[in-house]
């Protein structure tokens, strides 16, 4: 989906747990199987902004290639990047 041209929404990126937090709640009420959703709501990019990436991000998990956050829950490579990252 993303390689062919899927507009996420990578802004704006949260300035606050309270921001995030509201983020993280939108993910909640979409259907696990409704991945394009889930990828537009956290903002999935498949490459990195400027030195952030998956790889160094706190959800994820690199031996499985996959985004931890429980409310996401999908694959990820680690060169990309959602408006969810943290250290
Ligand atoms: S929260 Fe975002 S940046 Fe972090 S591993 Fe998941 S998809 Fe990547």
């Amino acid at each position: 989906m993303l390689k062919s041209g899927l507009k996420t929404h990578t802004e704006p990126v949260p300035e606050s747990n309270t921001q995030f937090d509201a983020i993280v709640a939108e993910l909640a009420e979409i259907d696990a199987s409704d991945v394009e959703k889930k990828l537009v709501v956290a903002g999935y990019l498949d490459h990195p902004v400027e030195d952030m990436r998956c790889l160094e991000c706190i959800y994820y998990l690199n031996h499985r290639k996959w985004c931890n956050l429980p409310e996401i829950n999908l694959p990820a490579e680690p060169e990309w990047w959602c408006r969810l990252w943290r250290i």
